[in-house]
């Protein structure tokens, strides 16, 4: 049976917020804008962040549907109904706010069961559609379950498919002994969601590479990376920080931001700190006896993230507390919880080093969160932490899960101030000439204009006349031309560009 629970729009409880209503302004009516849809299935953009199953994924489609608006675009960002009593739409700004479909049971859901619930998802949202009289042309879909749902509309009505993917099978399971169950059917996904799709937007070049040698050589990538809202993530004098936070100014601190998932590497974090300078491991004559060096006492391993002890999440962090204890470290590590974003830069800025250990990372939005606020990073040499995170310049690259190397490249980033110095200098640097949520936002936002004109010169289908006036057509060489093409190709169609 299929749930539906957000009624239409009139009626439905949103969110108090301070958004304006969607079509007045100052009391004038405004144009309607284009509308879009980003979904992410899985991944409530209107979560709590830097829990089980909410990290990067969320951040990313929030801070994009957010930006669009911005640029002009009405963005709904739909995902699964996951607790009764969250309401079923969140108003986030005048032009931007997620609406939760009901698609299975209203409680949490781990995601490799989520897939069964899928075709209640899309039933969901078409009859949202229906409901309110929206259609939405274009749909930017997130992570493979949304994928699959995205190619089922499309099988459906025409609409252009852009498709991020987040985390990749093919590279999530290959170091994998026992697959789930639902592996096939991901890979299968995948690949369809790369052959069909209109646009995949690869967050790195590194992960276009990994699509066409690993998924399939067919489908059309562009790379467009994630971001990070610089004006929140910035530098703040560090004594400063330090001092909010209860650190102390003489400290050394190693900072780890992030879910706590083995897949995140934090042991090899944690072991390579007990090999910090000083601190080496040192075996005893005796069958496994280890005797540990201190450390130097000014040494913080400071670890963000939350969890649950009832989740996978609480599991690894209780593994993580018991490695930290085994190699004794229990009086230099301090597990914060969960930190907002609101806090986040503090704990940034007090830091002498990020460290990113992660087995794989398709982008990795904490290497340019730190490197924003001027903390060097020392990351795993893998996927999209290559891309963000330049060696010698922003921080450094190391072999993944090599604890040695790692102590290495921390103890360099502690001890040797100059080049700290230099790197803090010009890591945010980097970020804010490549990696802001404003400048993604105008990349993604060009694209779709690019997939919308194409599809109107493709197609005789009835959504045109809704493209009424869209705010985001900006840019008068681009509008002179999409007009042209328009022109020609649809009269009669009741579109105005102008
Ligand atoms: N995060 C947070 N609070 C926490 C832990 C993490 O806000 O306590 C955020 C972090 O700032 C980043 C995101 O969660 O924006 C993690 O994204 P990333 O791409 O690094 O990893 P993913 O979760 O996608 O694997």
């Amino acid at each position: 049976m299929v749930h539906f629970s957000p009624k239409p729009a009139a009626s439905m409880p949103v969110a108090k917020s301070s958004a304006k209503l969607p079509y007045t302004l100052f009391g004038k009516t405004i144009p309607r804008r284009q509308a879009i849809a980003l979904i992410s299935d899985h991944g409530d953009p209107a979560a709590e962040i830097g829990k089980e199953e909410a990290g990067g994924q969320n951040v990313y489609v929030r801070q994009v549907g957010e930006s669009l608006a911005k640029l002009g675009w009405q963005v709904d960002m739909f995902t699964r109904k996951t607790r009764p009593d969250d309401l079923p739409i969140v108003q986030h700004s005048p032009y931007c706010r997620t609406i939760r479909l009901v698609a299975g049971p209203e409680h949490f859901v781990p995601r490799d069961e989520l897939f069964a619930y899928l075709p209640e998802f899309v039933a969901a949202f078409q009859m949202f559609q229906g409901q309110t009289g929206i259609h939405y042309p274009l749909i930017h879909t997130n992570y493979w379950m949304s994928a699959w749902v995205g190619l089922q509309l499309k099988q459906h009505s025409n609409i252009q498919l852009v498709h991020t993917y987040h985390s990749l099978a093919a590279v999530k399971y290959q170091a994998m002994q026992q697959r789930p169950a639902i592996a096939n059917t991901r890979l299968a996904i995948e690949r369809q969601i790369l052959e069909i799709a209109d646009c995949i937007v690869a967050t790195s070049p590194q992960e276009e590479e990994t699509l066409q040698t690993r998924v399939s050589s067919q489908g059309h990538i562009e790379v467009i990376p994630c971001g990070t809202d610089i004006e929140n993530f910035h530098a703040i004098p560090r004594a400063e920080a330090r001092t909010r936070l209860g650190f102390g100014l003489h400290e050394k601190i190693v900072l780890y931001v992030g879910r706590f998932d083995p897949r995140k590497g934090i042991e090899t974090l944690v072991r390579a700190c007990a090999q910090l300078r000083g601190g080496t491991v040192i075996r005893g004559s005796g069958a496994g006896n280890v005797l540990l060096r201190p450390l130097p006492s000014n040494i913080r391993l400071v670890i963000v993230g939350g969890s649950d002890p009832d989740q996978t999440d609480g599991q690894e962090r209780q593994r993580i507390e018991q490695i930290v204890q085994n190699v004794g470290l229990v009086t230099q590590t301090r597990f914060v919880g969960q930190v907002g974003h609101d806090l986040l830069p503090l704990y940034y800025t007090a830091a002498d080093v990020c460290v990113i250990p992660s087995h794989y990372e398709p982008f990795g939005l904490v290497a340019i969160e730190a490197m924003a606020c001027g903390t060097p990073v020392v990351a795993s040499d893998v996927g999209g932490l290559k891309f963000t995170v330049v060696p010698e310049e922003t921080g450094l690259l190391v072999p993944v899960q090599n604890t040695a190397a790692f102590a290495e490249a921390i103890d360099r980033v502690l001890n040797d101030e100059p080049w700290a110095h230099k790197l803090r200098k010009q890591a945010p640097i980097r970020v804010q000439q490549n990696f802001s949520w404003s400048g993604v936002a105008a990349h993604l936002s060009d694209l779709y204009r690019r997939l919308l004109a194409q599809s109107i010169s493709h197609s005789k289908v009835p959504f045109l006349n809704q493209l009424a006036t869209p705010a985001v057509y900006t840019n008068p060489d681009r509008l002179a031309s999409e007009k042209a093409l328009t022109k020609g190709r649809s009269q009669g169609s009741g579109i105005k560009l102008s």
